[in-house]
């Protein structure tokens, strides 16, 4: 009985261990959102960026087939151009940028950068050209330099700092007794919610891809925070395509091209003056926010309708 009763534990222990793999493989796939079938296809090419447009070709999208989210969407982001995405809470904006990391592939339509099908080129070449600032990034367990060098770890300390002050970071980490080597991430420091998003920027920075996308933190930020990040994105917008998801519209007024989504469609396009002047979805959104007293005064007050 003893005999038996040992190897029957052992394989418990076997099983549970493999539970928790399967399990913490799981948690992974749920994390990433990562479907199972995005696959390199045989002899995939890497991507070869020349000037980094992105056109998104009547996409349709669904997490779950029968519920659409994109609906034949259509918009191209010229190269090096910064094409701002607005539209109101559940359009579709950031499941845009889990499609550009290829998180998922379209159910219809084609996502082409440089004329290349996403689905035809390497999934590594794809994420080295694209540089992505997540809504609400994650940091680990980690020190701050860790944090920002993490994709770049040949990056020296010269580097790091130039990001660290293209970012608006400089005067945080001045202020940290430990500097770089400051513990952050659940057990360590604390960071705001604009403080994680310009960490983040740090790190798109110094990674320096071709294609950035910014997904704009929905929380509110101080005026101050709200600035510090707009700079920090016109520096990051230089010299590459920058896709920025927005939520405040005091982000976009500078953009040269804003994409208006409702219900995962395209609804109007073009620059903030026209856009304002056309009274449709954008000019309500614009005067909404507008109207709130906690929106710091507009770059650029809207032109008079003629
Ligand atoms: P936005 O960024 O414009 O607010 P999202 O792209 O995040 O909108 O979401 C669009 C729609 O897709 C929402 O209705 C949302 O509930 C749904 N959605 C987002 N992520 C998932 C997911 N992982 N699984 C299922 N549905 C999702
Ligand atoms: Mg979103």
């Amino acid at each position: 009985l003893i005999q038996l009763y040992v190897p029957l534990n052992v394989l418990g222990f076997v099983y549970r261990q493999l539970r928790q793999a399967l399990t913490d493989m799981e948690t992974m796939f749920a994390l990433a959102a990562v479907q199972p079938d995005v696959a390199d296809r045989p002899d995939a090419p890497a991507l070869a960026v020349a000037g980094g447009e992105i056109r998104f070709q009547a996409v349709d999208f669904g997490y779950d087939p029968r519920r659409p989210i994109l609906k034949g969407l259509d918009f191209t982001a010229p190269a090096g151009a910064t094409v701002a995405i607005v539209g109101p809470s559940g359009a579709g904006k950031s499941t845009i940028s889990r499609l550009m990391f290829r998180f998922f592939d379209p159910d219809g339509g084609a996502i082409l950068i440089d004329g290349q099908d996403l689905r035809a080129v390497t999934q590594a070449s794809l994420r080295d050209a694209v540089g992505m600032v997540p809504q609400d990034p994650v940091l680990f367990n980690d020190t701050l330099g860790y944090n920002i060098a993490y994709g770049r770890t040949d990056a020296t300390t010269d580097e790091i700092m130039a990001a660290i002050e293209r970012a608006a970071l400089g005067p945080l980490v001045a202020s940290l007794p430990d500097g770089l080597d400051s513990r952050v991430g659940e057990r360590g420091l604390k960071l705001s919610g604009g403080e994680k998003q310009r960490v983040a920027i740090a790190r798109a920075l110094l990674k320096d891809p071709p294609i950035l996308i910014f997904d704009e933190a929905t929380s509110a930020l101080d005026t101050r925070t709200e600035a510090l990040i707009r700079d920090g994105l016109a520096t990051a917008g230089r010299g590459r395509t920058m896709l920025v998801i927005a939520h405040r519209l005091s982000t976009v007024v500078d953009a040269d091209l804003i994409v208006v989504l409702d219900d995962g469609r395209v609804v109007e396009q073009g620059r903030h003056e026209a856009l304002v002047a056309a009274g449709g979805l954008y000019a309500r959104l614009w005067a909404r926010q507008s109207a709130e007293p906690q929106t710091p005064p507009e770059p650029t007050p809207p032109e008079p309708a003629p």
